[in-house]
């Protein structure tokens, strides 16, 4: 990808983009426009295309080395350079939740880079007004520790944390993975309770084990009821001992810190928060672990706002895998004018797994797979084809599923990809006709339907590979 200028712009756009919340869009337009100024971004970028034939701004020269241009963008190593304009907007975006030094350098080395990166983030929680003002008491080193667990999801800790901001919540995190889950709960009940277990339950399976404290939802019989109904073990911490759940606790405390620092002004906002909060905490290093809770519970990282950033621009949505036809194959594509039910053309393009562009007789239309059929890609040879079109042009009314008789194949759900051999079947398979709709049909079918009358007959044959 050459460097352009556009190029540019569409990048620091996007990083702008992903850092803003939605009512900071319109202040990181303005950045994204300021963002192209750039002056000592553009030399890096011309001294890395010269080949060292330009020398690059000297607060780069000792790692020049290490920089190159990817997807229009300077990376150093995987981490992209981020442009002095648009810096302190990263810098909000990596304190988001409001978490320490560590985290935040931690979170950068993964995505970005600039010069003075390191002491712009030991500076923004010294300067964060949230951050002083619910700053909490270093930690107690724990007192209990629980052998490790020996998978993802094996033992789960749960503790009820709050009121908060006028909410309880539940809270559950997986030991091996610290993947958390976040309730805010109208009842503290056990009802309550099993009805959020069933709800994470169902999305990651029973868990082996389950670490409560000694509260009266966790005592309960039907708690223990349904615990046993799953086989799931059920440890409670120490009477009068609640830093035995100490990884339920912690987590509280840092969700509790969390929320606290970010806008409450409304109960949905609070909801948004924590969502936000748990997709954050899911998604970065733990230092328990040194990796991420995502990528051990789910075995992969959670696409995120900063990963984002590392995404091309331009890049085309995944090409559909598993299509029935392919750009080029030759099909019948069903009409819905008074003309030919079926016509010869060609994939255009394949929208998804089940959908296409087919152009016929020059123009575009969108079809489902079942209202395409299969054709032979062989030209008929030169005498048959000549024969059909002296034909055609003798009698104009023939059905073109006559025509189409012994090189059409009908699809079929069974029929493997790329599967052109002629069929003997002609006609789609029965029933489909009375199911047959056109999905959306496009701007084009209006208007060839609109024209259809005036077009000369038979055309058919002479499309059959023009299309
Ligand atoms: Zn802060």
């Amino acid at each position: 990808m050459t460097y352009t200028s556009s190029n540019i712009a569409r990048r620091r756009f996007d990083v702008v983009i992903v850092g803003a919340g939605g009512s900071g869009m319109r202040a990181s337009l303005q950045l994204a426009r300021a963002g192209l100024n750039d002056l000592v971004i553009s030399k890096l970028i011309a001294a890395l295309q010269s080949k060292q034939g330009i020398a690059p701004p000297k607060e780069f020269s000792h790692i020049f080395a290490e920089l190159s241009i990817e997807n229009g963008c300077v990376v150093r190593g995987h981490r992209i350079v981020i442009p002095k304009t648009l810096q302190s907007q990263v810098v909000r975006s990596l304190h988001q939740g409001h978490f320490g030094t560590t985290k935040m350098k931690s979170l950068a080395r993964e995505h970005v880079w600039w010069v003075g990166i390191d002491s712009d983030l030991e500076g923004v929680t010294r300067s964060c007004p949230e951050c002083i003002r619910h700053a909490s008491n270093p930690p107690k080193a724990p007192v209990h520790f629980w052998e490790p667990a020996q998978g993802p999801w094996e033992r789960v800790h749960m503790d009820f944390a709050g009121p908060f901001q006028g909410h309880n919540f539940l809270i559950l995190v997986d030991a091996h993975s610290k993947w958390v889950e976040a309730f805010i709960m109208k009842e503290t009940t056990t009802s309550q309770t099993i009805a959020r277990l069933q709800e994470v339950f169902a999305r990651f399976g029973y868990t082996r084990q389950v670490v409560t404290d000694n509260g009266p939802q966790f005592r309960s019989g039907e708690f223990e009821s349904y615990l046993r109904q799953n086989a799931i073990q059920h440890k409670l911490s120490a009477p009068f001992h609640p830093a035995t759940n100490g990884l339920a606790e912690r987590m509280v405390r840092t969700l509790k810190q969390g929320l606290k620092k970010m806008p409450s002004s409304s109960p949905a906002y609070l909801t948004g928060n924590l969502q936000q909060l748990l997709q954050r905490i899911r998604n970065q290093r733990s230092e328990a672990t040194g990796r991420a809770p995502a990528e051990l519970l789910l075995g992969r990282k959670l696409r995120d706002e900063l990963s984002i950033m590392h995404e091309k621009p331009d890049e085309p949505p995944p090409t559909p895998q598993n299509t029935k036809f392919i750009v080029g194959s030759h099909v019948a594509a069903r009409m819905y004018g008074r003309g030919d039910r079926w016509i010869a053309g060609r994939v255009h393009k394949v929208l998804g797994p089940r959908n296409y562009l087919v152009k016929v007789s020059g123009r575009i239309h969108k079809r489902h797979q079942n209202q395409l059929c299969l054709v032979s890609a062989l030209p008929v040879d030169n005498l048959l084809s000549e024969f059909l079109r002296i034909e055609s042009l003798l009698d104009s009314s023939a059905p073109a599923a006559e025509l189409l008789d012994s090189t059409v194949s009908c699809t079929d759900a069974a029929e493997p990809l790329g599967n052109t051999a002629p069929s003997p079947r002609a006609s789609p398979p029965p029933g489909q006709n009375d199911t047959l709709q056109p999905d959306t049909l496009g701007e084009e079918d209006a208007l060839r339907r609109s024209s259809r009358q005036h077009r000369p007959p038979k055309r058919f044959v002479f499309d059959w590979f023009g299309a």
